[in-house]
């Protein structure tokens, strides 16, 4: 079929393409550590399965409301009232299928074609893809490793413009697992307040926070107005797969989204919703159990990568990647992850695949087992050790 133009400014997120090629290569007998995809391996806490089978016995299996049932709605409200610190309504929430159809949402909603928007590179693939997607302008901000993965807030300043319509920050951050400080937040506030531009502030990564407090973009100056905040379940409750996310915003966009809901997915499944009060409202331990694992986890790689030649690794304060320099290699990146997938058995992501900024890196995903772990940087090891030679 001939399909329409639009599809060829469409990108996609190659973690998946590799996790499909090191399934192909495991169906044919290949042993393959899968350190690409960007997911807890922890499974769902108990007491939150429980609450979806007994919404399921109790009916839970209908459409519900667009925007989300109303108790799931108040009960993210007061989530964000309380971790953030600022009281919202549950009419500014909007719940999705997973986070990320918020992220095409807000900018379905707000970008009109030749209209700019400003992201982090390397950054999560499907902010360019759809910012492209929608024929708007896409401004990359390089995140340079010497500044922990900051913004490089002079080009920032410099990149806004009088059409700029949207500001997409991602913190603590995929792929690089950098942390912006208060500082960098608050200056890429008071110039997101006084141009009067939204903002897309991803705090999925949220509770992965290894060192410092989290700063919620919602509660600085001047951004009540003008945030809109994406979180989810996917990563916190390790529910990847249930799909389940929302987005926080003024009601004047909420109305916007909610009819892009009614357009696409018609409602987020029930049941599933009735799951996620159950993690919001329960037992908190799992969550704090998997976090110290991940920084425990975080901490072993980051010292293996750093021990193999031509790697040099920071200790990313959150999120579960790591993002290692590999330009001691001299190769390019997607060489170096083809090798590893191929010589090695490691699926990695090459850091390319989070945009041009990325060259140079690569993306480990540390959400694996410490056997895994450490299974990779030994298998690893001859690879790079071969790339230096
Ligand atoms: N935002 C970032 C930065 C992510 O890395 C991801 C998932 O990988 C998401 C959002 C989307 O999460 P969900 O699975 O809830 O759609």
């Amino acid at each position: 079929m001939n399909v329409a133009a639009r599809m060829a400014r469409l990108g996609t997120e190659s973690a998946f393409e590799v996790l499909a090629r090191a399934k192909a290569l495991e169906r044919q007998g290949r042993s393959i550590v899968h350190l690409e995809i960007g997911e807890p391996d922890f499974d769902t806490p108990a007491h939150i399965k429980e609450a979806a089978k007994q919404a399921l016995d109790a009916g839970w299996t209908h459409y519900g409301p667009s925007a989300g049932l109303p108790e799931l709605r108040e009960a993210i409200a007061k989530h964000i009232a309380e971790t953030r610190g600022v009281p919202v309504s549950p009419e500014e929430v909007v719940v999705t299928p997973g986070a990320k159809p918020i992220m095409f949402f807000t900018i379905m909603a707000l970008v009109g074609s030749g209209d700019e928007v400003i992201y982090p590179n390397p950054g999560f693939p499907i902010y360019e893809s759809v910012i492209n997607f929608v024929g708007g302008v896409p401004k990359p901000i390089p995140l340079r490793e010497d500044t922990g993965f900051g913004f490089d807030l002079a080009l920032f300043e410099k990149s806004v413009s009088p059409r700029t319509r949207l500001i997409i920050i991602n913190s603590p951050e995929n792929p690089t697992g950098g942390v912006l400080d208060r500082g960098q937040l608050e200056r890429i506030a008071a110039v997101a307040a006084a141009r009067r531009i939204p903002v897309l502030a991803d705090e999925i990564y949220r509770q992965f926070l290894y060192e410092g407090e989290f700063i919620s973009f919602l509660g600085l100056p001047g951004m009540r107005e003008l945030t809109v905040l994406l979180d989810g379940f996917s990563k916190s409750y390790a529910m990847t797969g249930w799909r389940l996310g929302y987005g926080v915003m003024p009601t004047s966009l909420a109305e916007h989204v909610t009819r892009l809901m009614v357009n696409s997915a018609s409602c987020t499944a029930s049941f599933i919703q009735m799951a996620g009060i159950a993690a919001l409202q329960g037992d908190q331990t799992p969550v704090a159990r998997m976090v110290a694992e991940f920084k425990r986890r975080r901490d072993l790689f980051v010292d293996g990568l750093n021990r193999l030649p031509g790697v040099r690794c920071a200790r990313p304060r959150g999120a579960f990647y790591v993002f290692p320099n590999i330009t001691g290699t001299g190769r390019p990146s997607s060489e170096v992850a083809e090798r590893l997938l191929n010589e090695a058995g490691v699926a990695a992501l090459s850091g390319t695949a989070f945009g041009q900024h990325g060259e140079g890196y690569l993306r480990f995903s540390y959400a694996n087992s410490e056997e895994n772990l450490r299974a990779a940087l030994e298998r690893m090891r001859p690879v790079f050790e071969r790339l230096a030679r």
